[in-house]
Parts: C-alpha cells; structure tokens; sequence
C-alpha cells in the first residue's frame, strides 16, 4: 500500500516511521526548494510540478492508494481535484474550514460547540466592535497562516489597540476575550474510513511562548464528565465532516467545563506521548484509519510525558536514560524550531513528573 503525504516535516516523517512495519510506503509532496531533511530515506519526494494537473500528480506521487496532508496550509483546491483519482483523507472540506480561524469558528458555532467568545474583523471599526463586545484584554489572531503562537498579539487595552491598529489598519483577524483558563488540555481522535471511532485519553498541555512546550497524559485534574461532554462534540465534528484519520481539538479549561480553542485536522504535537505510552500510536493510527484497516486501541496504562527540544543545541543523546526515549527530526538547529522531543514513561506518575522537571531545567536553563 502506498501513502502520499503533503508535507516533508517531522510529523511526514513519524508517519513513515511508524508505518514501514505495516508494509506501507510513503510519497511526500514537497514545494520547490522546501528542505526535506525529515523525510530523508524514508520514501519517494516529489516536488511539485510547475503547471501539472490533478492526474499527473497523482501519477508523479507513484498513483498512492490515499493522499493525506501533515500541514493545515495546504491547496484544498488541489486536494480536492486529487480525490477524482484515489482517496484524501481527511478529505478537502475539512482541510479548508480548519485551515483558517474564521471558517473553524463557523463550523464550532454552527454545530453548538463551544469555544472561546470571539468576533470578526477587517479594519478599525470592526475591530473597535469586536474590543466592545469581549472586553480586554483581546487576543487577536491572523485567520490563516497563524500556528505555534505566530501570527497573534494581546492587546491589554485600548491604547495598545490603537498602537496596533497604527501597524496593521487592516487584515483579516478572529478576535478572542483573553482566557485566564485554569490548563490546556487535548483531545485526540481517529476515525477510521469505515467509521470506526477511537479516542485517546485527554492531554494535559503546558506552552511557552504560545509553542507547545511539554505533554503529560493522561491529564489529571480536570473535571472527567467536562472531558466527555467535549469528546462527544468532537464525535459530532467527525461525523459531520465524514472525516477520517487522526485530528486534534485543543481545549481551554474554564470554570464549569472546556471551550475550543482550535483544531488540528492531522496527527499533532500533543500527541506524540502516544509512540511510547499507548497500544498504537497516533501516527500508526493515522495510517490505518486512512487506509481503511482496524484502528489500534488507544488506552494507555501508565502516565507519561513529552518534553520537545526547541531550538536547543545540547547533544540530543544527553536526553537517554532509563525511562526515556528520544525522537529526533534530522534537522537542522535554529532558534525556536522544533528538532525533536523526548517521551518519558514510568509506571510512577510522580517519577514522570520528577524526570519531566529535571529534563526542562536541563534542556531550557533559563
Ligand atoms: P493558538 O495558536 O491559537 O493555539 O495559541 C497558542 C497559545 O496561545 C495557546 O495554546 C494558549 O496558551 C495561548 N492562547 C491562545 N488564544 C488564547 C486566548 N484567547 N486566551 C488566552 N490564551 C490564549
């Protein structure tokens, strides 16, 4: 069976890594000059033809069984034609909606799920409404091409939305009330083309920076009637979009239950604890679901946690210890970019914590 994925990054290349044993072989469509250290060895990498159609696509990416993507900015457009010639998982609708703030919120109004009170904008006076009707502080967030915290600013008053305003008079913005939850927690799901449905336990989160910075799982600690009211809607969301494959629904806890604050329509960040705590992996998981074959259970027995290497420059082996196993992208190091992460697993949860701690102090000194 063969896989193409959109995209060379790190989650193309745990995809590829965690299904080679299933005898699945990958294709990754690459823009021009894209850097495709993460994939290397790992599958045929096809850059994107100047001016080819759907059809010789498809041929170029070895005509794959399914087309799936491991980014939201991708050509919906072209995922779309594609779907002519062989499955895309998830499918182009999906991909659009979630691919810009404005759409995702839409859809979470439409079917009555809740996420953070949010308005629209394009200019000052919509901008000056959205600021009346949610108070300050505001966060306001570039509808597309905005993750890992980019894209966003907080505005703590009217003075700074004016200062704002001097720099950027227009755009195309999904204006939040500032939250002050009491954690981050994930939820994440797979659904199988047959519609089989499995959920992973709820995440506990902890960003930096607006980049996520460690995983622990299960969470503990929130209220778990909360957690299961919001995986019904996100059982909801799936059936609506008729979506298949692994997505994410980051989550906000408040008083009195958990609001959206976004979805990842791909295998994600928050749950990459998955590869050495669960029965199968999200990245397995993922490739299973689009392929049609039986999801894995997705119960873990033990706690465990994911500290990511951002931007550091220690030699990643340092992070090999007993309970700990590292992933490493093959990429280059740069500031603020993520080279790997490492999984902790110990049969204490205290233990986890206690090694989770010690590795941030001496991965992040500051
Ligand atoms: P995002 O790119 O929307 O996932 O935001 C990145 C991080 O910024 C989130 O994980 C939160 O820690 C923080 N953040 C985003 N939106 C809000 C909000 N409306 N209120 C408070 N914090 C936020």
């Amino acid at each position: 069976m063969r896989v193409a994925i959109f995209g060379c990054g790190q989650l193309a290349r745990m995809l590829a890594l965690a299904s080679w044993p299933l005898n699945v072989r990958f294709s990754f469509l690459v823009e021009p000059g894209e850097n495709t250290d993460c994939v290397q060895g790992l599958g045929t990498i096809v850059e994107r033809p100047a001016g080819a159609d759907a059809q010789q696509l498809y041929a170029a990416l070895g005509h794959p069984d399914v087309i799936t993507v491991e980014k939201e900015a991708v050509d919906t457009t072209l995922l779309q034609a594609l779907s002519a010639h062989c499955a895309v998982h998830p499918n182009a609708t999906a991909v659009y909606e979630s691919q810009n703030r404005r759409r995702e919120k839409m859809r979470l109004d439409a079917l009555g799920i809740p996420s953070t009170p949010h308005a629209f904008a394009s200019d000052a006076a919509s901008l000056k409404a959205a600021a009346d009707k949610l108070g300050f502080p505001l966060v306001v967030k570039a509808a597309e091409h905005g993750y890992d915290g980019k894209n966003q600013w907080r505005i703590a008053d009217s003075a700074a939305l004016d200062a704002f305003l001097q720099q950027q008079p227009q755009g195309d913005w999904v204006v939040e009330a500032f939250i002050r939850f009491q954690c981050e927690v994930s939820l994440l799901a797979a659904r199988s083309a047959t519609g089989e449905i499995r959920l992973y336990p709820a995440v506990l989160n902890h960003h930096v920076h607006g980049i996520l910075r460690s995983s622990i799982a299960p969470a503990q600690g929130v209220e778990p009637a909360w957690i299961e009211r919001m995986q019904q809607h996100l059982i909801r969301l799936l059936e609506h979009w008729q979506y298949v494959g692994v997505i994410a629904m980051e989550c906000f806890v408040i008083d009195g239950g958990l609001v959206v604050n976004e979805l990842a329509p791909r295998v994600h960040n928050s749950g990459h604890w998955t590869q050495q705590a669960a029965v199968t992996c999200q990245f397995e998981n993922h490739v299973r679901a689009i392929l049609g074959l039986p999801l894995g259970n997705t119960d873990t027995a033990i706690t465990s946690a994911m500290l990511n290497l951002i931007g550091v420059n220690a030699t990643p082996q340092q992070a090999l210890g007993a309970y700990t196993t590292l992933h490493w992208y093959n990429k280059t190091v740069r500031p603020g970019r993520k080279v790997g992460h490492i999984n902790i697993r110990h049969p204490e949860r205290e233990q986890v914590l206690a090694i989770l701690q010690q590795l941030e102090q001496q991965f992040y000194p500051a």
